[in-house]
């Protein structure tokens, strides 16, 4: 398991201050049409610096369940 940044899409407000604050390249998208940002979970280290950075408590860490299955009943059907 491990963890993820996750926007609340309608209380942000675009303000960027969560992109300028993240030390990962592209892991905050800003999607100009809806002036939002958007996490690109597959980049996103989950640091949790833009959680803290963002005055709109828009941010916040989710869980993520690692998404590997194990078939561990090959008899079953
Ligand atoms: S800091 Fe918060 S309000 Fe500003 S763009 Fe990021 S998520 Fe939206
Ligand atoms: S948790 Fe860290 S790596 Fe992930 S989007 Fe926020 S600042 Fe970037």
């Amino acid at each position: 398991m491990y963890v993820v940044a996750y926007v609340d899409e309608e209380s942000c407000n675009g303000c960027k201050s969560c992109i300028r604050s993240c030390p990962e390249p592209n892991a905050i998208a800003f999607i100009s049409g809806d002036k939002k940002v958007r996490i690109v979970s597959e980049r996103c280290k989950g640091c949790g610096l833009c959680e803290v950075e963002c005055s709109k408590a828009s941010i916040s860490m989710v869980s993520v369940v690692d998404t590997v299955v194990e078939d561990d009943d090959p008899g079953g059907s």
